[in-house]
């Protein structure tokens, strides 16, 4: 079973290119819709032949050949391939075998137009469609365009001598033909171009997959998980648009991690890579929805938060940072490890962006200059804090 499901990934999956992919579909599949087709056109050859009174093989013979014929055909032409390995040219041997040859030869031993052949040529114009670039298709098409014609031609010309066999059957038999032809068809191509239509469905659902992944690769600092620099300016900057449009409040904590350096010394630069994805997720852990959390330098972060005062964005940060202090990044450290914080909010002097973040990063140096493990906002100082 399991191996069963491999050959058909490896013939029909995801990693073949779709021309390919459709060749091998087209091949197999033609020769196994064939079967069927031979099948039933037994049962009917078997009961025609009783009511006429005359063998099987003595009236069938010519449907059962063109059948067997058909079906080597589609798995010779996988055959080549798969020992060519030349796709170009076991595609174009396919529709010349298939338009040119094969379907013709049917078309003049089993019955003509009247036996319902006709709808097996609009298999091979698919084909040729599906199978061929733009130029090579319309050379192909037009060609296919004469053949058939002159093919109607000689088969209302010559009916007579050529439809021998077809005109034997009774009218039922007749129409039981036909409609099995018009089923076979229909069926066939529908099943194509369903098949078509999932494997374009795997490959674009793929494509946006990818694309996701992309997206959020060019916007995220992989180590951390959080946002890099270029998204979080433009997120500030789009939260500066909307404060000036709806005086909605925007602040930002600005964090860096004390005596980092210290940690990289000490216990070296893979530990202090688990403190930084630490301290990240605490802060990750942290955000509401609009929230946004961003690593702007080596251990520096930057919490953005559209919608809340200054006040708020303090209490906030001193939860953080208390959040911090209990706890543990990594078995290795023996000690607490700390941050500080610089709170802004904005207000209309500052001129951009950058005059934004400076702000918080004043706060934060004088965090740092008075002792560290601290938040440092405007109202720090009414307090003596800083
Ligand atoms: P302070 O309390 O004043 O912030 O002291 P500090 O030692 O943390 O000083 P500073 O912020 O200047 O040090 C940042 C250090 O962070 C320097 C650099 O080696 C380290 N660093 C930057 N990026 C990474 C990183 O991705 N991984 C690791 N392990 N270390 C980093
Ligand atoms: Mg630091
Ligand atoms: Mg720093």
């Amino acid at each position: 079973m399991e191996r069963l499901k491999n050959l058909f990934i490896a013939l029909f999956g995801n990693q073949l290119p779709l021309r390919e992919r459709f060749f091998n579909i087209a091949s197999l599949g033609g020769a196994a819709g064939t079967v069927l087709a031979t099948l039933a056109s037994g049962i009917s050859i078997k009961r025609v032949s009783a009511a006429q009174g005359v063998g099987f093989w003595e009236f069938g013979a010519p449907g059962m050949i063109a059948c067997f014929t058909t079906i080597v055909f589609f798995l010779l032409t996988f055959a080549i391939y798969h020992i060519s390995k030349n796709l170009k040219f076991s595609i174009i041997l396919c529709l010349v075998g298939l338009n040119f040859v094969l379907f013709p030869a049917l078309h003049l031993t089993v019955g003509g137009i009247s036996s319902g052949m006709p709808i097996y040529f609009v298999m091979g114009i698919i084909f040729t469609v599906l199978m061929l670039d733009t130029r090579p298709m319309i050379i192909m098409c037009t060609l296919e365009a004469i053949w058939y014609g002159l093919l109607f031609f000689l088969t209302s010309r010559y009916a007579e001598e050529l439809n021998d066999t077809y005109f034997l059957m009774p009218e039922w038999a007749m129409y039981l033909d036909q409609a099995m032809d018009f089923f076979t068809v229909a069926i066939s191509t529908s099943v194509l171009v369903k098949i078509l239509s999932l494997c374009f469905e795997w490959q674009q659902n793929r494509t946006n997959e990818l694309l996701k992944q992309l997206e959020e690769l060019s916007v995220k600092d992989p180590l951390s998980g959080a946002y890099n620099r270029r998204f979080l300016l433009k997120y500030i900057e789009s939260g500066i648009e909307k404060h000036k449009e709806t005086g909605a409040p925007l602040s930002i904590i600005m964090f860096d991690i004390d005596k980092f350096k210290r940690v990289n010394d000490d216990y070296g630069h893979l530990v202090g890579d688990d403190v930084i994805k630490g301290f990240a997720q605490v802060l990750l852990s942290s955000c509401r929805n609009y929230d946004v959390v961003a690593r702007y330098g080596g251990e520096e972060f930057l919490l953005v938060m559209p919608g809340a005062s200054e006040e708020t964005a303090y209490a906030r940060a001193e939860q953080i940072r208390t959040k911090v202090e209990a706890s543990s990044f990594s078995d290795e450290i023996d000690r607490p490890v700390t941050v500080s914080g610089g709170v802004a909010g904005f207000v209309t002097s500052y001129r951009n962006v950058e005059e934004f973040i400076a702000a918080a990063d004043e706060h934060l140096y004088t965090a740092k200059e008075t002792g560290r493990n601290k938040i440092i906002w405007k109202g720090s100082e009414d307090k003596g804090e800083s």
